[in-house]
């Protein structure tokens, strides 16, 4: 069904109205696996004109899309699931390349793909409107919903099958045609995969339309589009703000999902055990790489030199190397300017009278000197303000900051302009409740870490780290509309 998909597969065409053209640039972008450092594919350079054609045929394609029947719409998702799970090696082989995913974050995208192409393929029968009684004798009012029109998808490399999906899938699923732009680091498991996905899938011409280039050189263009109704966005909050603007004043819907500085408390009174448990997967998992990774350890005073001691030792037993072998649990970071930075954060938080623990620089690999593994970092003694607590620092990177008393774990963690996610481990559920309460972020997990994703479950934000909602109704409101319809019954009576 869908022959032709590999590693080795002709990446470098677009996908516009159903057809693998060339980019008016005729130019390439290489994609660089973080392991190797090499080149194992050519993207096209995508332009202001490809992105024109790639929205003029999605807004050729929107009305019949939507009114395709329901159970025509879901099969095509149902369709997709197959063609996941066909490729499925395939897929954790592409984000091994791309994206430097271990195994198990390979295998944990392609899951939870499912898991969010599962749900979207139930929107399609959940797009209910209702009837509202009315005032006005002899009126009905039906309030319908129905789909937005052209969802625009811009996704970051850090999960690039994970957040293509949740917005693309659904948006698909609801009546709605899609351009997606991927990341310039993750153009194929973020934006051309779809495309070979959708296609075996038998999705009509125009209803997904994929451009790869350069965000500095195209996205302007693709937020700001004319075409557009919604502007689904994950990334950074810089780029965010940038984007949900030309989005308003276009006065398209921007969905926006951004950065985070997530904290994990641990109070006086918390199985250490589980706690640690939870924070070395939660700080190091993809290398840190994921939104809601925990950017901020806060722990009580009385435990702070067990808890530091606990997690130096766990953090250096972690198998660190190349994202292809499968023993590695923490790989590559995305590129240079990522692993510079995040060492940048290290090393002045350490000029600022931290002590690092362990790591704070990069492991040789496979003979490659200069590699983009960062050695799992553990920095104590850090307060709030050091670079790698108040910035995010994206890495494999543990500061850990005491407290003296529930009040200041509190301040403590909201003292960000972020609101993403966190998690608490205190005497038990109920303390841990009582204290994820008074967090001001849009999710927070007690007894476990930061990172959770259920495509049933609401995820989204607060603050600067988003507006809307994915998953579930949250995301169908973003990417529908409602319409109004009232039927006059009886001659009504007009006052002149
Ligand atoms: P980014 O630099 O903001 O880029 C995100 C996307 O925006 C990429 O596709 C990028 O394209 C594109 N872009 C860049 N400039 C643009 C412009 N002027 N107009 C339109 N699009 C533009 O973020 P990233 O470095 O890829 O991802 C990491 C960030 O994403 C972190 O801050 C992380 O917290 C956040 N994130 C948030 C969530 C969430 O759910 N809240 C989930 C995952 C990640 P190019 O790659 O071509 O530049």
């Amino acid at each position: 069904m869908t022959d032709g998909i590999s590693l080795d597969s002709d990446w470098n065409g677009l996908f516009i109205d159903g057809k693998w053209t060339d980019s008016e640039s005729g130019e390439t972008i290489a994609v660089e696996d973080p392991s190797t450092r090499e080149s194992f594919a050519y993207v096209p350079r995508g332009t202001e004109a490809d992105v024109d054609a790639a929205y003029e045929a999605a807004s050729a394609a929107q009305s019949e899309w939507a009114a395709t029947p329901p159970a025509q719409r879901e099969e095509v998702i149902h369709s997709l699931l197959e063609a996941i799970d066909e490729n499925h090696e395939t897929i954790v082989e592409l984000l091994a390349h791309e994206a430097g995913g271990s195994r198990m974050m390979g295998e944990t995208s392609v899951h939870l793909a499912e898991d969010q192409a599962a749900e979207a393929a139930t929107l399609p029968r959940r797009m209910k409107g209702t009837h509202v009684a009315s005032n006005i004798p002899g009126k009905e009012n039906i309030v319908e919903r129905e789909p937005a029109g052209v969802v625009t998808v811009i996704s970051p490399w850090n999960f690039p099958l994970n957040l293509s999906m949740r917005a693309v899938a659904p948006a698909i699923a609801a009546g709605n045609t899609v351009v997606l732009k991927p990341s310039t680091n993750t153009p194929i498991t973020g934006g051309l995969l779809f495309a070979k996905l959708f296609e075996a899938a038998g999705l009509p011409d125009g209803v997904l339309n994929v451009v790869t280039g350069r965000g500095s050189e195209i996205g302007d263009r693709v937020a700001s589009h004319p075409e557009s109704n919604v502007v689904a966005f994950t990334g950074s909050t810089p780029v965010g703000r940038r984007v949900a603007s030309l989005a308003a004043e276009n006065l398209a819907t921007p969905a926006m999902e951004l950065g985070g500085n997530n904290a994990h408390i641990v109070t006086e009174d918390a199985d250490l055990d589980n706690a640690i448990d939870a924070a070395v997967f939660g700080s190091f998992v993809h290398q840190g790489q994921v939104c809601i990774s925990i950017n901020r350890h806060l722990v009580h005073e009385s435990i702070y030199d067990e808890y530091v001691e606990r997690l130096v030792e766990r953090a250096e037993a972690i198998p660190v190397g190349s994202a292809h072998d499968p023993n590695t649990v923490v790989g590559p970071i995305i590129d240079e300017s990522q692993r510079d930075e995040m060492l940048e954060y290290v090393e002045e938080t350490v000029e600022a009278g931290a002590t690092l623990e362990t790591g704070g620089s990069t492991v040789e690999i496979d003979g490659v000197v200069d590699s983009l593994v960062v050695a799992p970092t553990v920095l104590s003694d850090v307060t709030n303000d050091m670079s790698a607590a108040c910035f995010e620092h994206f890495g494999p990177i543990a500061p850990v900051i005491p407290f003296s008393d529930i009040d200041e774990a509190v301040e403590l963690a909201n003292d960000t302009e972020y609101g993403l996610s966190g998690s608490v481990h205190a005497g038990g559920v109920g303390a841990g409740k009582e204290i994820a309460d008074r967090l001001d972020t849009g999710m927070v997990h007690v007894n476990d870490q930061p990172i959770n994703d259920e495509a049933h479950v609401p995820f989204s934000g607060t603050n600067a780290s988003g507006m809307g909602g994915y998953n579930t109704e949250e995301f169908l409101n973003e990417i529908t509309e409602t319409k109004w319809v009232s039927l006059q019954h009886e001659p009504r009576e007009y006052p002149f």
